[in-house]
């Protein structure tokens, strides 16, 4: 089997370690006989796991007592309806900083519940600072994306909101970096980014947001019922949340967030720098702004693109195609892709350049 290097922006490549875990458990999970696949979502080695998951990410990211977290599904999609029909009632105002498409599908969502309040940058290309004094006296919660999945941008430092709770839509970063969760009312993800398999979404809450939906607010988009039930409500995505739990594991034994950070900083600006070098291929992002995680690139001509995306693909990197909105390459670079993947891209773009100029076919 030849390499793959797996550059997609989610479902997304997953640790090595922890996929042979998973083969290693798959027909007997812990002496159980059977697969965790099939294990009842009230028996005691489930809820082992569930409570290991959530130990391990209060760990991981340092979450204070006042907050809970919660697994739910529905993709980071349902949270974008869960926020406003929790904390936003009719005729109240929220305020949305709107960074790229995943936040423009936020305030669509916000606008069905209520009064929504846009902040738009002049540029896709870059975010700039906001503060206490930007938003909305009677804001109910500022919404952020704190990393653009499709733009390639990133927040250099979180809003002041003062007051007002700062809501993140954390999907594509989450656990890539040290992160202070207090400054937080909300932080949300979808696993498949950057936490694991898709079919769970993270949400750390505040407790005092907890218990604010109105009444007609059906049982499952309540938060507050997930935290009654501790996330067991209803059937949850045992699997994903198994394979979320060995990722968070893996985290953890590889350095935690600051482990994460060094690695996943050392990747960035060795494919940055390799593009800001490059006389072929162009990242419009800011400095200031640009993800750690998402890298888009292109090429001037689309048949260069094309052509790069073939060759590519042929040599073994896989899902480079940058989003149909953006267009050329991006390079999904989560915890898990290792820097050799990085290191051999760069190898493969300088080849490229090289052949390119030379005018070989
Ligand atoms: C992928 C992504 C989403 C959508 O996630 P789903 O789990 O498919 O609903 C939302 N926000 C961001 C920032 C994303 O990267």
């Amino acid at each position: 089997m030849k390499t793959v290097y797996n550059f997609s922006a989610g479902p997304a490549v997953l640790p090595k370690p922890v996929l042979e875990k998973v083969q290693e458990e798959m027909l007997d999970y812990e002496g159980t006989g059977m697969s965790v696949m099939e294990l009842s979502h009230r028996s005691g080695a489930f809820q082992e796991i569930i409570d290991g998951a959530e130990a391990l990410l209060r760990g991981l990211l340092r979450i204070p007592d006042d907050f809970h977290v919660l697994f739910m599904q529905g993709g980071a999609s349902l949270q974008f309806s869960m926020i406003p029909l929790n904390l936003l009632g009719p005729g109240q105002t929220a305020d949305y900083i709107v960074t790229g498409s995943w936040s423009k599908k936020a305030v669509k969502e916000a606008e069905k519940v209520g009064e929504v309040r846009t902040h738009l940058p002049n540029s896709q290309h870059s975010i700039p600072q906001f503060s206490r004094d930007d938003f909305s006296k009677d804001a109910r919660y500022v919404h952020i994306t704190s990393n653009n999945t499709i733009e390639g941008t990133r927040f250099s430092g979180y809003p002041d909101t003062g007051e007002i709770p700062l809501i993140a839509d954390m999907s594509s970063h989450i656990l890539s970096e040290e992160l202070d969760v207090s400054k937080f009312g909300l932080i949300y993800a979808g696993a498949q980014k950057n936490l694991g398999p898709s079919g769970v979404t993270v949400a750390i809450i505040r407790k005092d947001l907890v218990g604010r939906a109105p009444e007609h607010c059906p049982a499952l988009l309540d938060y507050e019922t997930y935290v009654k039930h501790g996330s067991l409500f209803n059937t949850p995505p045992t699997f994903a949340i198994y394979v979320l739990k060995l990722v968070l594991k893996w985290v953890k034994e590889n350095g935690g967030l600051e482990g994460m950070e060094a690695r996943n900083r050392e990747k960035a600006e060795l494919l940055y720098s390799a593009i800001d070098q490059s006389g072929l291929f162009h990242n419009p992002v800011s400095p200031e702004n640009r993800s750690l995680m998402n890298i888009p690139f292109s090429v001037e001509k689309d048949e260069v693109n094309a052509r790069f995306l073939k060759e590519a693909k042929e040599a073994g990197f896989e899902f480079l195609k940058g989003h149909r909105s953006v267009g050329g390459m991006r390079a999904s670079i989560y915890n898990a892709m290792p820097l050799q993947g990085v290191k051999e891209l760069v190898d493969f773009m300088k080849n490229f350049e090289r052949e390119l100029s030379e005018g070989g076919s």
